[in-house]
């Protein structure tokens, strides 16, 4: 099997058609074999029906995963992962923001480069508002400052790997799993394709801002204990000045006889501290949270279904 397209699909009734058409509009003249799996996150619309549909018209390419619930897309990628067969494996959205005809470009430069193993698309103009922008851009300074690892401004999950790369990504034992962060951490020569992210053909996009915020935390926690050397650091600096300001009050208070003063500063202390104390107590319990799941060793994803056309030995032989 020479190339494995993944499409992750939550809710994308309307999408998974004209999808399907795009993608095989752009195959129609390659030689090479290739297959599309789609993984069903749990959609609670009709997006499993029009991929059974799908199957039925066309079951030598499709395979479809459903998922017992929504795991998310970061799980859906996975799955799709680990099902792969392909020499090259794609990642691409299913709502047509990303058009499938990058993907053969995708794959030319990475058979006329034996040196590089993934390309990854990245927006070269954001199609986003400015605050939205600009937090992405705190981010990323803020993830690439933190962790070892570089995570390229405005670079998507919309790569094509090689195998060994996939084989490097399922590895990772990890839950809490940062595709971001995870692509870049496996290492690799990675090529950055720039690419014009379109229109979302139907429905809405699944990402809200505080979902976004949640994710991006996520990465951070995932991929850094910098917040933890923080909270010591900024600790040891408070200590340091509470030391010094008993020493001043002693001194004042026995020297001059100072009367008690200064309650409102007191209070703005003591709320100062207590609000510090609290912030990284929950950094703490973040870090805690993480490793509990971890600990748990539940599974990424769960399968329902798994609907996909049985090799005959014909088949295999012709592998
Ligand atoms: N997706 C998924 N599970 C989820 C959320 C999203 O499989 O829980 C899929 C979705 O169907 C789409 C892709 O992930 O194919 C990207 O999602 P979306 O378009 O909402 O993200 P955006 O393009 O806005 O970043
Ligand atoms: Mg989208």
């Amino acid at each position: 099997m020479k190339l494995s397209v993944i499409v992750p699909c939550y809710n994308e009734e309307n999408n998974i058609y004209p999808f399907y058409e795009a993608l095989v509009q752009i195959f129609k003249d390659i030689y090479f074999d290739y297959e599309i799996i789609f993984i069903n996150d749990g959609s609670k619309d009709k997006t499993l029906s029009e991929l059974k549909k799908l199957f039925s018209r066309d079951n030598e390419h499709i395979h479809i995963i459903h998922f017992s619930r929504n795991f998310g897309k970061e799980a859906a990628l996975l799955a799709g992962l680990e099902a792969s067969q392909g020499e090259f494996v794609s990642i691409i959205d299913a709502d047509l923001q990303q058009n499938p005809k990058y993907i053969i470009q995708m794959l030319t430069y990475l058979e006329e480069n034996p040196d590089c193993d993934c390309v990854a698309a990245y927006q070269d103009i954001r199609k986003e508002g400015k605050i939205l922008t600009f937090f992405k851009d705190c981010f990323y300074n803020l993830i690439n400052k933190m962790t070892e690892i570089e995570i390229v401004r405005s670079a998507s999950d919309f790569r094509t790997l090689r195998r060994n790369v996939v084989d490097a990504i399922i590895s990772l034992p990890e839950r809490c799993r940062f595709s971001k962060g995870i692509f870049s951490w496996v290492g690799f020569n990675t090529y950055y394709m720039p690419y014009t992210v379109e229109d979302r053909a139907s429905g809405e996009s699944k990402w809200s801002f505080w979902k976004l915020f949640a994710y991006a935390l996520d990465g951070i926690i995932a991929f850094s204990t910098t917040p933890l050397v923080i909270a010591s650091i900024l600790g040891v600096i408070l200590c340091f000045v509470a030391f010094i300001l008993i020493f001043v009050i002693v001194i004042k208070t026995l020297v001059w006889g100072d009367p008690v003063a200064g309650f409102p500063t007191l209070a703005t202390l003591i709320l100062l501290s207590a609000g510090v104390q609290l912030l990284f107590i929950g950094i703490l319990g973040q870090y805690l949270a993480k490793s509990y799941t971890e600990s748990k060793h539940r599974p990424v994803y769960i399968v329902k279904e798994h609907i996909k056309k049985e090799k005959t030995s014909h088949d295999i032989i012709n592998k």
